[in-house]
Order: C-alpha cells, then sequence, then structure tokens
C-alpha cells in the first residue's frame, strides 16, 4: 500500500472528470512565480511532504495570496515552518469559496467498496456525522445519501449559503466510479468546496493497493 503522489491524484480525478481546483506542482520558487501568472487569484500554497499528512497541523497550508510578493512572502514562510522536514514539493491552487464537504471511500474488509459522505471544514468535529453507503449507488441513492446528514440542507440554501445539488450529486456519482474502477483502499477528498455555481475538490488523499 502507498499513497499517491499529487500528480497521481490529479490525473485520477481528471480520468473520472472529477473537477479539481486548479493547481500546478512545483519545487521551485521561480517555477511558483511563473505558474502563478495563469492561476486566478486569490491563491493557496501548500507544502508536500510524505512526513505531514495532515499539512494545517504543521502550518503547511497558506491562503489568501494575491500577487507575487505575498507568495514569496508565503513560500519562504512554508520552507520556514518545514524546517527539517524533508520537503517534496508545493501545490499551488486556486482558492475556493463556498460549503466544505468531505468525500470518502474505502474498502471495507466485509461491505466491500463503501462512500462516505458528510458537511467539512470546521462543521465536522461538531457534528460528526456521516452517512455511508455499499458502492455501486445511483443519483437517486445519493440524494438520498445527502439528505441523511445535515449538509442536506445546503441544497435548499442555508445561511445564504447554497450548492447546486446536482453538481453535488454529480461528483459524489463520479468519486464512486473511481473507487469501484481502481485499485485503492481508501480515499479522502477533504474538502470539496461547493456554491450554487461551481464544485471543486481542493484536497485529495488516495491510497493504493
Ligand atoms: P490538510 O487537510 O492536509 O490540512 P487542506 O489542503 O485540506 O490540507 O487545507 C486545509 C484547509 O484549508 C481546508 O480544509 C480548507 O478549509 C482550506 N483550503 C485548502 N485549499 C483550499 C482552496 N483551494 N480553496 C479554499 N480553501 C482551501
Ligand atoms: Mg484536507
Amino acid at each position: 500500500m502507498r499513497i499517491a503522489t499529487p500528480e497521481e491524484s490529479i490525473s485520477l480525478m481528471a480520468k473520472y472528470s472529477i473537477p479539481y481546483a486548479k493547481s500546478i506542482t512545483a519545487k521551485s520558487l521561480p517555477d511558483l512565480l511563473n505558474a502563478a501568472n495563469s492561476l486566478q487569484k486569490p491563491l493557496v500554497l501548500k507544502l508536500v511532504s510524505k512526513e505531514a499528512v495532515h499539512k494545517t497541523e504543521k502550518g503547511f497550508v497558506k491562503l489568501n495570496i494575491h500577487d507575487q510578493l505575498e507568495l514569496k512572502n508565503n513560500y519562504e514562510a512554508l520552507l520556514e515552518a518545514a524546517g527539517d522536514i524533508p520537503v517534496e514539493e508545493f501545490i499551488l491552487q486556486e482558492q475556493a469559496e463556498g460549503v466544505e464537504f468531505i468525500i470518502g471511500g474505502k474498502e471495507d474488509p466485509s461491505f466491500g467498496k463503501v462512500m462516505i459522505f458528510g458537511l467539512g471544514g470546521i462543521f465536522v468535529e461538531l457534528l460528526k456525522e456521516r452517512a455511508i453507503r455499499v458502492l455501486p449507488i445511483n443519483s437517486d441513492e445519493i440524494l438520498d445519501m445527502i439528505n441523511d446528514t445535515k449538509a442536506g440542507a445546503f441544497l435548499k440554501g442555508y445561511r445564504n449559503k447554497k450548492v447546486d445539488s446536482q453538481k453535488l450529486v454529480e461528483i459524489i456519482y463520479k468519486t464512486s466510479e473511481l473507487i469501484q474502477g481502481e485499485d485503492i483502499l481508501e480515499l479522502d477528498f477533504n474538502p470539496v468546496i461547493a456554491d450554487d455555481k461551481e464544485i471543486f475538490v481542493v484536497d485529495a488523499r488516495i491510497v493504493l493497493k
């Protein structure tokens, strides 16, 4: 078993037409500065290291980067935060806006391949609420799965936040196809960020067999 590199995860998502926030991976500051020209601001810069599965905990995620100077400063701050931890590369990514969800999957020893869905971000610890389904799953069952959790409120709109239900159902369906179609042990899209127009995976962790 092995954790997929960001590049492998990105190409797996592309294979199943799963929208991932527009991103570039790079190892050096000049490459990052150059890549920034083709991305829409604000940007997010993340440091990738095999020794840090949870990036935020280590201070490896920098949000709200608007220009080249902020990019350079955040790059330097990340290197400093890394200290002795070996740096594999950086992900420079367009910043998404909206409600955060978790879409996950794994191979369960007794049930086979299953999928997990729930609210992400700051709501996760608060609610500890997830819906789980055995695959395969169709669109109606996915809608039912969403409505089994508090996340369902965002399909109708809650506190000025609304999520396009068709896009949410679609991304869950495509993820179920990826989980079933590939030799993977575990998958975590956390978070997937959505509003009433767009939806993107912004962080993917895929464990290959
Ligand atoms: P990790 O889970 O390893 O700490 P993430 O890539 O999930 O790292 O980033 C941590 C948090 O930063 C996310 O839960 C999300 O709130 C925010 N974040 C990360 N990438 C983006 C992005 N592209 N747009 C908006 N918010 C983001
Ligand atoms: Mg994450």
